[in-house]
């Protein structure tokens, strides 16, 4: 066995990447796989943002730029913040990365020592806790259920806190679960905060434009919580720009200049072309290039919604934001199809990828495998065929 770090072998392989791969490999080799694995939109970057990016090619725009991401480009980001979440950033407090992964790990190395306690709700988004694990953190993970529309209260957040508790990491709109914190329950937890010296929050809002019910509201905006949150963003999501790889930090200076330290050791800065592409992405108009998106995403988390109801044991929220569904799935358990026994999520995910075909991810990735986790965005009749597998597949646990 080659030596390899403890490091590397304490954390797990991604999940929501382990089984886009298991179904990329099963398709090659030929069998109709449709995945719902991984959270990625199907849509094509819009042009706007290509050719943006193909000017900063021809113009020779192919330097290192400044760790954190050339300052116009952190300029117009301070005016999306401004205008979309009505938070007052400047240029020196944004750290422009190779996405919201990568922020978040900034933010994680730069906040937390060995042995700190880091508050998790769960459901969590599945790399969360691993990167804890490389911090030496220990994670204190607040469960959520489906009754509570899998949202935490102040009151379970205070109790949670100890004096070595020194950060908090959630998602709203939430991956895996689709929920979003309302801004009277963002304030509780915003009192909470304050409430506690050297407290902070990572608060990832990567799906800040996959929201269906109103505006989205952001951590940051309650007096004093400026300098308390690391507000992470990107344009994976709403840009369709999964591969380009832009993503984005917004927090007190201090905290932006640790964090454009540790990034100048691991990565420099992101492309010098991304950056192009994602400052035309900042000043997009939502109504034309983000919102049809998002329609399209909300008229599919509706189909999808409807043909959910009617398989038996399925149990759901109905989504408020991103593009998931996590059904309990339980009432299977016990349940066998051909000697195969389904006894959590991760069976029923092997299951119904072996079976139906159908990758998705074991809720086990997000904290809870009485659960599984799959993706809605892809096109209707993709979603309409995965769900009638699916269906089919279930019906045969007996
Ligand atoms: N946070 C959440 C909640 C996510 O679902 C994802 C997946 N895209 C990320 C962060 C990472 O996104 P990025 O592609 O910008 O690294
Ligand atoms: N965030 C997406 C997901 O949860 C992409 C996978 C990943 O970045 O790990 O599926």
């Amino acid at each position: 066995m080659p030596y390899l770090s403890q490091r590397v072998k304490d954390i797990s392989e991604s999940q929501t990447i382990a089984m886009a791969r298991k179904s990329r490999e099963l398709k090659a080799s030929g069998i109709d796989i449709i995945s719902l694995s991984l959270g990625e939109p199907d849509f094509t970057t819009p042009q706007i943002i290509k050719d943006a990016a193909k000017k900063a090619i021809d113009d020779n725009f192919s330097y290192y730029t400044h760790v954190s991401g050339y300052v116009e480009l952190r300029e117009a980001i301070c005016k999306k913040f401004k205008r979309d979440n009505n938070l007052d950033y400047t240029a020196e407090e944004i750290v422009v990365s190779t996405g919201a992964k990568q922020s978040i790990s900034n933010a994680v190395l730069c906040l937390v020592n060995e042995g700190d306690e880091v508050i998790v709700p769960s459901p969590y988004w599945v790399s969360y806790l691993e990167l804890l694990k490389l911090a030496g953190a220990k994670p204190i993970i607040i469960n959520t259920t489906l009754e509570t529309n899998f949202k935490i209260t102040a009151a379970q957040l205070e109790k949670s806190i100890t004096p070595k508790t020194r950060v908090i990491i959630f998602s709203t709109p939430c991956n895996p679960t689709g929920s979003v914190y309302s801004k009277q329950e963002l304030k509780e937890i915003s009192d909470v905060v304050l409430s506690h010296e050297d407290l902070y929050v990572i608060s990832d809002e990567i799906y800040e434009h996959i929201n269906y019910v109103g505006g989205h509201q952001s951590l940051a905006q309650f007096t004093g919580m400026k300098e308390r949150v690391a507000t992470i963003n990107g344009v994976s999501k709403a840009y369709a720009m999964t591969g380009w790889r832009g993503g984005i930090l917004a927090g007190p200076k201090w905290l932006a200049q640790a964090c454009d330290k540790m990034q100048g050791q691991f990565t420099s800065a992101t492309s010098s072309i991304t950056q192009k592409a994602m400052h035309t992405a900042m000043e997009l108009d939502y109504d034309k290039y983000i919102k049809p998106m998002r329609d399209a995403f909300l008229k599919r988390r509706d189909l999808v919604y409807e043909l959910i109801k009617q398989i038996p044991g399925f149990k759901t929220n109905l989504p408020e934001g991103a593009f998931y569904f996590f059904p309990e799935i339980s009432y299977y358990f016990g349940k066998s199809y051909n000697g195969f026994t389904i006894k959590n999520g991760t069976d029923m995910s092997m299951y119904l990828l072996d079976v139906a075909h159908v990758a998705l991810v074991p809720g086990a990735a997000f904290g809870d495998d009485n659960y599984i986790r799959f993706s809605y965005a892809t096109n209707e009749d993709n979603l309409r065929e995965a769900l009638k597998r699916m269906k089919d597949a279930l019906e045969k646990l007996k």
